[in-house]
């Protein structure tokens, strides 16, 4: 089965054999606070650093999901008041989660054909906080970069946090734009689920210290205390920090990447604009994800789409929150692989009448 699942999703084609290679090492058994712990933890965060193009200046933590993101920049990084931008499921449900533990937490919800920027939205002035979600995966739109800075010129004195869960690793992220940025690795990280990163810009370390919230094994002072030898406060997923260090290793410089990606999405979205019976959810150009093509259709067509596609080996995502019966996504994360692409494609093209 060939998965274009948004996550989880497509694993590296090598991911069987760094597993092996993690084994074989003993890296799966190691102490978190061994030295050889300490050796994978920083060669990671040097070669995601390099890779990613994150500034040196920046933190990155280890943690277990985007979830976890939500809940910890809630309970050590928001003092009262964030506002939250969504127009799709997981911006709604960040908005949610934050809100049972900061309860004046707001948000405004704009339309996924409605182009984020601070010239047209502006944020109440009591706000610390503003949250944006990069890549919405329920709907397939992207934020971009030039629309994240636009806050951060506006705002200078706020912080500004990114859930970049779908898009970190698949597009360039222009991290100096916003303070905090974090990912789970089922995503364009092409890796087993179980772990995600947060990468945090100096203010955050700051802020976090000016609240010294230290209730939880995660609260925010304490994992920078331990990252700061590169340790983590708990027994973290050491297989998939292995995991991640061999995926960093292997892949190209993220601009590199992108111009992929882009190219990719770009096939994909032709190739659809001539469909017949389904037809792009998002219908502006700019707005569409690079990462998450999301398809819409009638709710029968999309059911027989599904069921087909699987029946020949394909397994295409299904909808999600207000768009989960009629319409069906399709991952354009960087492991997946162009013959398994046309693959999809053939399939398509054969049963495009039918549809
Ligand atoms: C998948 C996803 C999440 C949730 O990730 P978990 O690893 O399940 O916590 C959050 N936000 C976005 C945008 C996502 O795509």
């Amino acid at each position: 089965m060939i998965s274009f699942y948004p996550g989880p999703s497509r694993l590296y084609s090598k991911i069987p054999e760094f597993m092996q290679e993690a084994f074989e090492k003993g890296a799966l058994s190691i102490n978190h606070r061994s030295p050889e712990f300490i050796e994978i933890s920083k060669k990671t965060i040097t070669l995601f650093k390099e890779k990613l193009l994150v500034p040196e200046k920046y933190t990155i933590f280890f943690v277990s999901s985007a979830t976890e993101c939500w809940e910890i920049i809630a309970q050590s990084v928001i003092k009262e008041r964030s506002y939250h931008f969504y127009n799709g499921a997981f911006g709604e449900k960040w908005l949610e989660n934050t809100k049972k533990l900061k309860p004046n937490c707001h948000g405004l919800q704009f339309q996924i054909e409605e182009e984020l920027s601070a010239a047209k939205f502006s944020v109440p002035e009591e706000a610390e906080l503003i949250a944006i979600t990069h890549n919405e995966t329920s709907n397939g739109t992207e934020v971009s970069n030039l629309s994240i800075k636009s806050f951060r010129t506006k705002y200078p004195n706020k912080l500004i946090a990114v859930d970049a869960t779908s898009s970190m690793a698949g597009t360039f992220l222009d991290f100096s734009n916003a303070d905090i940025w974090y990912a789970s690795v089922q995503k364009c990280f092409g890796l087993p689920a179980g772990m995600a990163v947060m990468i945090c810009s100096p203010a955050v370390i700051h802020r976090a210290k000016e609240i010294g919230e230290n209730r939880h094994y995660n609260s925010l002072i304490s994992m920078i205390e331990r990252m700061k030898e590169y340790q983590t406060t708990y027994t973290p997923n050491v297989l998939d920090i292995y995991l991640l260090m061999k995926v960093v290793e292997m892949i190209p410089s993220i601009k590199e990447t992108d111009l992929k990606i882009r190219i990719i999405a770009e096939n994909w979205y032709d190739f659809f604009g001539e469909m017949k019976q389904v037809e792009l959810l998002v219908k502006s150009e700019k707005l569409r994800s690079g990462t998450v093509i999301a398809l819409t259709g009638k709710e029968e067509t999309i059911k027989r789409i599904k069921k087909e596609a699987k029946e020949k080996g394909l397994l295409l995502g299904n909808g999600y929150g207000n768009w989960k019966t009629n319409t069906f996504r399709i991952a354009n994360f960087p492991a997946i692989e162009a013959e398994e692409i046309n693959k999809l494609k053939d399939f398509f093209t054969t049963f495009g009448l039918k549809f």
